[in-house]
């Protein structure tokens, strides 16, 4: 199904362009705007509000006025609330998916993908809900009473990246809907309007005024950094790079916050001598080209068995030459643009430093020319263990290809990175992949498969690539704090 300029211009007409702050759709405190760019025209696709320091201060003082009585309101009703908006985002798939085509690129029908999995986030934090539980017991000298609570840790403070614009707000916001707390949401300036379109479902689908704030701003350092130092917030869940990641824990630690970090990765996505080398392409695919290779979770490094490379390389290379790159909105468009300008050059400069140092190309490799940021499926294989490439997040669509002779030389090349976020690896032998699952440093693992993302499944990484988990049982866990109640023994009077 082709999409008209009409229908763009609708789906662009859905989105509130303020900023959300106390239940009120409002311009920022100083008046100032953004514009929001299309990658694929580098076009402006709207103007939106760009929250200024005292809109952060107001979006606080809502989030820390509406704390109490929200995270009293019953299980049952916030559960109800986040099933409408699972409903209502689900009703509106086509919408949502041509919004994040048109502010991140990502084609249309896999856009259709992000909005069923950030739904589904949704949907599963509705079904945690009501299934948050303390425990009672006796202490080991009977003496008293140990009784253990949960609470909502209390207000907090989101900052998401631009590459999933739906999925990363709704793992936030579903879990901390699920927990009781308030929050302010602060989407990356390159896409924040399927964000503003999330906060509005939300405002229809019944969640009170005050509860979700949004301020997307241009100066996100300037805004966020006295919130963070505000002793009303409680929470700090942050997607995004290790760099910024880094100071924000370094911002956080004057007043304790509790803090999630969803940071970079390096993914391995390894191949054994025995795999099915098909397959293996097909897991290859997805772990690379998902979301162009601009995701954390993407195959950075292909570490395949010297006796497989060849023929691995040739399929690879061969499968992702034949895709078509072109805007998202394109009937049958595989690969859309990269974000902007300066994303594109530096997946550039990497490709180029490491064809300098011996990597043969084997597709792709050159900007095409014309509008908007696109970059072509790139295959390197031979790449020298010196080449920047194996040691950088590269989000986009590259696939350096090393080779490897043992399984311990395979682990020791996987873990060979700050990052620990996810690896991928492919082999018949079951036993082996289990011994990969204990040996391999990440937080996640998917073995013969190219992509482990599930709403149901705790996510997250070790080492660089950050602390806690979203999702999964686990998800809720992060906006909980544990309160024991000590209690004389009922039985002495
Ligand atoms: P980024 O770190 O540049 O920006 C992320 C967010 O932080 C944006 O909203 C940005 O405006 C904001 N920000 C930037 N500087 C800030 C500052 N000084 N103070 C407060 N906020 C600030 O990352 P990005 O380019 O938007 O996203 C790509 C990165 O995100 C990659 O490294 C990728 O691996 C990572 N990522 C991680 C996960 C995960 O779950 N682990 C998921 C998606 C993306």
């Amino acid at each position: 199904m082709s999409i008209s300029r009409q229908d763009e211009e609708r789906v662009l007409n859905l989105v509130p362009k303020q900023i959300y702050v106390a239940g009120e759709w409002r311009a920022s405190a100083d008046g100032s705007t953004f514009p929001v760019i299309d990658p694929a025209t580098g076009l402006v696709l709207a103007e939106v509000a760009s929250a200024a320091v005292a809109d952060g201060d107001a979006a606080l003082t809502s989030a820390h006025q509406h704390q109490e009585a929200w995270g009293r309101t019953a299980p049952r009703v916030r559960a109800e609330i986040l099933r409408r908006a699972f409903e209502k985002v689900t009703e509106m798939a086509d919408d949502f998916a041509l919004l994040m085509s048109l502010e991140m690129g990502k084609p249309v029908a896999e856009a259709r993908g992000e909005v069923a999995y950030g739904a589904e986030f949704l949907r599963w934090f509705s079904e945690q809900t009501a299934h948050v539980t303390g425990r009672y017991s006796p202490a080991p000298d009977g003496k008293m009473r140990i009784m253990v609570n949960k609470r909502p840790v209390g207000p907090s403070l989101f900052i998401t990246p631009w590459n999933f614009p739906l999925a990363m707000a709704t793992r936030k916001i579903g879990a901390a809907i699920a927990a009781g707390c308030t929050m302010i949401i602060k989407p990356a300036a390159l896409t924040p309007l399927t964000t503003l379109l999330l906060a509005k479902v939300l405002e229809e689908v019944g969640l009170p005024k005050g509860v979700l704030n949004v301020i997307q701003t241009e100066r996100s350092g300037a805004v966020t950094g006295p919130i963070i130092k505000d002793s009303r917030l409680r929470k700090l869940s942050f997607t995004g790079s290790t760099g910024v990641g880094r100071r924000l824990i370094a911002d956080s630690a004057e007043q304790v916050l509790r803090v999630s970090m969803e940071l970079g990765g390096n993914a391995p996505f390894i191949v054994f001598a025995d795999a099915n080398l098909d397959k293996a392409v097909d897991g290859a695919i997805l772990a690379k080209l998902r979301n162009m290779g601009e995701a954390c979770t993407a195959a950075n490094r292909m570490i395949v068995h010297e006796s497989v490379a060849d023929e691995f390389s040739r399929k690879l290379a061969d499968r992702m030459a034949a895709l078509k790159v072109a805007r998202g909105t394109e009937d049958g468009a595989n690969i859309g643009p990269i974000i902007d300008a300066k994303s594109r050059d530096s997946i550039h400069e990497l490709v180029e430093d490491a064809v300098s140092k011996g990597a043969r190309l084997l597709t792709g490799g050159s900007i095409p020319t014309g509008d908007g940021f696109f970059y072509p499926p790139t295959v390197l294989a031979s790449v020298p263990k010196d080449a920047r490439i194996l040691s950088e997040e590269i989000f986009g669509p590259v696939a350096p290809i090393v080779t490897f002779k043992t399984e311990d030389e395979a682990i020791s090349l996987a873990n060979n990175t700050e990052y620990g976020l996810v690896a991928y690896a492919f082999t018949k032998d079951l036993n082996r992949g289990l011994r990969l699952g204990e040996r391999l440093e990440v937080g996640m693992f998917g073995l013969n498969t190219g992509i482990v993302s599930n709403p149901a499944a705790p996510f997250g990484g070790v080492k660089a690539s950050g602390l806690g988990r979203e999702g999964g049982v686990e998800g809720i866990e992060e906006y909980l704090e544990t309160v024991y109640v000590g209690i004389a023994d009922p039985f002495e009077d």
